[in-house]
């Protein structure tokens, strides 16, 4: 019997990641996007509910906290989860009902799974109807990003009453290379944050994640608060890296390539489980705070208001 056998080739288990087997593939250059009907939309959260419409992120950050989640699709939580975008198509359908139901009216958090401005939304475009569908809920949210793509929704996150967090741990570009290497600079998301600003949308600094013994010298940290102030951010909220399973993996194995002299003092503060050492983690914290007070900025998220009642009306479409 051949290798091309019809008998052999039916009973082959299909090898295909799981998600290839339910979604419609479709390849855009170096991403690869699978079509998928969304299950559920709000997911429970501990600051109350999140929204993806995207799962995996070509931003690439090693960290990344959200990569667990491509190993329940047959993906792998590294270079899959970079490459490998699912695309939640018909996520605002399904959020409009869940918003009559099952939402009690704790805010929204918009972006966790996968940035959702990323390169994927240029091409499905997903967010204007999202963010209209929340607005028109009268839900209180706010959109996780990097990406400067987030100014052509401005004009709609204003009138929803929406905030922005941007996330600028770190201003050593180096280190954005590596760490971050399909995300924008340091200095283009603070352009961001002041583009913001400008058109009313209030915008607040995530400076997270802070790297232990590589972005975390007061020099290095005073350097990015600094900026961050000069930015006009209406607030900042520092927190130090988390490493939970399928970010520690990818992130270990990079800090073993690039600095094995950093592994065994990463094996300390991490021994305990995804969270640095407490006594570590207040210190920096403390110091990001004390500097944050120093150039004037309000070490906290920006408020999240709820919509304006006009814009509850509005279509945002
Ligand atoms: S931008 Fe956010 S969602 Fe995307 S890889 Fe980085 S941390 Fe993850």
């Amino acid at each position: 019997m051949g290798w091309h056998s019809p008998a052999l080739l039916a009973e082959a288990p299909d090898a295909r990641p799981r998600i290839e087997r339910t979604a419609v593939t479709r390849v855009h250059g170096a991403l690869t996007c699978y079509e998928v009907r969304a299950r559920t939309a709000l997911e429970a959260h501990p600051d109350g509910w999140a929204v993806s419409p995207y799962r995996g992120c070509a931003h690439a950050c090693r960290y990344c906290a959200a990569r667990r989640g491509h190993r329940y699709l047959g993906l792998d939580a590294g270079a899959d989860f970079d490459s490998r975008v699912v695309v939640r198509t018909d996520i605002v359908r399904r959020l409009r009902r869940e918003l009559a139901g099952k939402w009690d009216g704790r805010a929204v958090s918009v972006g966790l799974a996968g940035d959702c401005y990323q390169h994927a939304e240029e091409i499905y475009r997903i967010m204007p109807h999202l963010a209209g569908a929340l607005a028109e809920a009268g839900a209180a949210f706010t959109v996780h990003t990097k990406s400067p793509l987030v100014l052509r929704d401005a004009e709609l996150l204003a009138a929803g009453g929406a905030s922005v967090m941007v996330s600028v741990a770190f201003v050593d570009d180096q280190v954005r290379r590596l760490v971050e290497p399909g995300a924008p600079s340091a200095q283009k998301r603070l352009e961001l944050v002041a583009a913001l600003a400008e058109r009313g949308v209030p915008c607040g600094v995530a400076m997270s994640p802070i790297l232990p013994l590589l972005t975390d010298s007061p020099d290095q940290l005073s350097a990015t608060v600094r900026r961050i102030a000069a930015a006009g951010a209406a607030g900042l909220e520092p927190r130090v890296l988390r490493l939970p399973p399928g970010a520690r993996e990818w992130y270990l194995a990079w800090l073993a390539e690039r600095h094995p002299g950093l592994v065994e003092r990463y094996a300390e503060l991490y021994g305990k489980g995804p969270d640095a050492d407490a006594g570590y983690t207040a210190r920096i914290t403390g110091q990001v705070c004390e500097l944050a007070t120093r150039y004037g900025l309000r070490p906290a998220p920006p408020a999240v208001r709820p919509a304006p009642a006009a814009a509850r009306q509005l279509s945002l479409l």
